[in-house]
């Protein structure tokens, strides 16, 4: 008797600019269709961290390319759909969504040293399992062949409105308007580096999430995979 079909190991690639609820959705997403979830954000934002802490100056790419080199970082998905985010096997989970991160994160991950290692290490964690991976350059650089790709994006009010409640909701306090410098400084840098900038892929799905509630994308999101599913597309 011929033995039953494996089930396909899928990619799902999410993009977008920051605050578009990325990772919210990826991480509901992927605890649905029980994949693993790969926040690709947490690993620059971990390195920054690192960085920040030796002291070295964001404009040195090859401290901060040697740095990234001989830096470990994991990714461990919860039951419950959160992650825990391990800078050499130290939980710096919180500490890598302070406002200092945020600040110099996009100067870390415009350093194409940075991005080749961070780039390996991504290819290789989604090559296992089923995966949901949430970026910048996910659909273009890392799985330029992901099963399905999406470009979530939000008028950038209503971006500032969600980080911002975030934010507070995780007891940091900010003002909007600090929030809003934050978001367009790293957009700005994202979409202008030259190595593997923020912009949508081709074949990606746009999504604009602004009137959109989270359950609502994500059962966007779900009802775009099943389709193509289905149809044998993936
Ligand atoms: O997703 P998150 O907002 O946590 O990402 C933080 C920063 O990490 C981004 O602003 C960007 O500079 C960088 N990043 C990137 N490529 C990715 C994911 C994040 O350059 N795939």
């Amino acid at each position: 008797m011929p033995l039953p079909a494996k089930p396909k190991k899928l990619i799902i690639a999410i993009d977008g600019p920051a605050g578009a609820g990325k990772s919210t959705v990826a991480k509901l997403l992927a605890l649905q269709m029980k994949f693993l979830y790969i926040d690709t954000g947490a690993m620059y934002r971990a390195l920054t961290l690192k960085a920040i802490r030796k002291g070295i100056n964001f404009s040195q790419g090859r401290q901060l390319t040697g740095l990234a080199k001989k830096t470990r970082i994991d990714l461990e998905n919860k039951p419950d759909g959160t992650i825990r985010v391990l800078l050499d096997r130290e939980d710096v989970s919180l500490d890598i969504r302070k406002p200092n991160i945020s600040k110099f994160v996009s100067d870390t991950a415009k350093v194409p040293g940075v991005r080749k290692e961070m780039l390996m290490r991504q290819r290789e964690l989604g090559s296992k399992v089923s995966c949901v991976l949430d970026g910048r350059d996910i659909g273009t650089a890392v799985f330029p062949d992901a099963d399905k790709k999406f470009f979530l994006d939000a008028d950038l009010k209503e971006r500032v409105r969600r980080r911002h409640k975030e934010l507070k909701e995780n007891g940091q306090d900010v003002s909007l308007e600090d929030v809003q410098k934050d978001l367009c400084n790293r957009d700005t840098i994202d979409s202008s580096r030259k190595c593997a900038p923020l912009k949508q892929a081709k074949d990606a799905i746009y999504i604009d999430t602004t009137k959109m509630t989270i359950e609502g994308t994500v059962k966007v999101l779900l009802e775009h995979i099943k389709l193509s599913t289905q149809r044998g597309a993936v």
